[in-house]
């Protein structure tokens, strides 16, 4: 395992069952064994966003539950850290104040706790809320960690040589924009951009013709580190506070024609989509699995590796993108499944992301957020972006009612879903990230 917050506690045994009966669901996203934080508050109440903690149907307002003082011990710092206007500041405080705070959420919400007829009125139906980002985000830094991914694309572009001689070294990554991520239900115009086409010697300025979705796993740094202090890989997860969805919507022909010399810029910070519920790394620890290469691939230099690392540093989450389009939703279709596929696949772990982030002096700070970059599988029916999944748009893929997609058109809605299970485990869900394609604004 993995640091301190890799071991499995009380908080995990699969038997535990809730008072809020829909938690005890087989297929329920949100059993007391996850226990996720998001910041939401009541549909159209224009009362400022309040945290919340996901169980089973209903959000857990735990200013309210502060007020009935069923927190004590050393889960009253964590618990005062939650009635504030985001997550910062409960972010800021340690893995040790995540843990005493997640034990007294279990010891509360589980059957025959003596806090059920105080918190019972503490319960607001997740149907009638709405959410807003989970933290005020500093930095955003999106990640390129799927070496299935960053194959299959190079293939695209340099059939004979689709990695680049850096990658089994470096845990690429470029600096994003935090003023355009937008929680999940969110809708955002068609980016315009400059598009050189083939065979023309001018750009135009013009809508994107490739506007694509990225299935990516977004990383919430909790404690941060001081200016010139890198994180050893053995503390490093100990910076993580949790995990949601992303979707980096990207515009492949902007990408294309801007991205040298100097890496991607307005082909991907129009919109970035992310969940609302941020699932903790405690609540992910039965989901951990060794972290293997292939056998040809170089050992990281020492500095991105460690024995726990090696042992438990990568996850098994599931993961799967959806689409619906304008014409389905009119036929009342649901969204249909594109791509499937698990973290696990990726090339470097989270550990790795924040140790190589800070290994020049750099400091993250509670709220920042890292992308992962996009999660593709080594088959291709695990591929996290359209412009895999169809060849760079050579192969359009067949939707169920005839319509076919080579990149994404306007009223198109793309759904993000991941969730762990496995025997001996409860099943836990990250919930969705849900974002939909207007027409550009021109
Ligand atoms: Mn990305």
């Amino acid at each position: 395992m993995t640091g301190r917050s890799g071991g499995l506690n009380e908080t995990h045994d699969p038997a535990l069952r809730s008072w809020v009966m829909s938690a005890n669901a087989v297929d329920c996203d949100f059993p007391i064994q996850n226990l996720p934080f998001a910041m939401y508050r009541r549909s159209g109440a224009g009362t400022p966003f309040r945290c919340g903690v996901a169980i089973g149907d209903q959000v857990l307002d735990m200013t309210s539950a502060v007020a009935c003082g069923v927190f004590g011990g050393a889960a009253q710092t964590p618990a005062l850290a939650t009635t504030g206007t985001s997550l910062n500041a409960l972010m800021a405080l340690d893995a040790a104040a995540w843990s005493a705070l997640r034990r007294a959420l279990s010891g509360a919400l589980r059957v025959d706790a003596p806090a059920q007829s105080t918190l019972q009125a503490c319960l607001v139906p997740q149907a009638a809320v709405e959410y807003a980002l989970p933290a005020r985000i500093g930095d955003y830094t999106d990640f390129y960690t799927s070496i299935h991914h960053a194959a299959n694309v190079g293939r695209l572009f340099r059939p004979d040589h689709p990695l680049l001689p850096n990658y089994k070294w470096i845990p690429i990554g470029y600096h994003g924009r935090a003023s355009t991520i937008a929680v999940s239900g969110a809708a955002f115009p068609r980016p315009q951009g400059q598009i050189m086409d083939a065979g023309n010697d001018v750009p135009a300025l013009v809508p994107t013709r490739r506007l694509d979705f990225e299935l990516e796993v977004g990383i919430f740094i909790g404690t941060g580190n001081a200016p010139g202090q890198p994180i050893a890989m053995d503390e490093a997860e100990q910076h993580v506070f949790g995990l949601c969805l992303l979707n980096d919507w990207s515009a492949r022909d902007i990408q294309a024609w801007e991205y040298q010399p100097l890496g991607p810029f307005l082909a991907k910070n129009f919109a970035t989509t992310i969940s609302p519920w941020v699932v903790t790394l405690e609540a992910l620890a039965p989901y951990r699995q060794p972290f293997t290469r292939a056998p040809d691939a170089p050992t990281p230099l020492p500095y991105l590796d460690s024995a726990a690392n090696r042992g438990g540093g990568a996850l098994d989450l599931q993961l799967q993108v959806l689409l619906q389009t304008a014409g389905m939703r009119a036929q009342q279709q649901m969204p249909v499944a594109l791509a499937q596929t698990s973290y696990r696949h990726a090339y470097w772990t989270m550990a790795q992301m924040v140790t190589h982030h800070t290994v020049n002096g750099c400091s993250l700070q509670p709220g920042d957020l890292f992308g992962s970059g996009t999660l593709s599988g080594p088959t291709p029916a695990q591929a996290g972006a359209l412009i895999e999944l169809t060849q760079g748009g050579r192969q359009p893929v067949m939707l169920p009612n005839g319509e076919t997609r080579a990149y994404l058109e306007d009223g198109d809605r793309v759904t993000m879903r991941g969730w762990c299970e496995k025997p001996g485990a409860a099943r836990i869900g990250f919930g969705e990230c849900v974002g939909t394609v207007l027409p550009a604004r021109l």
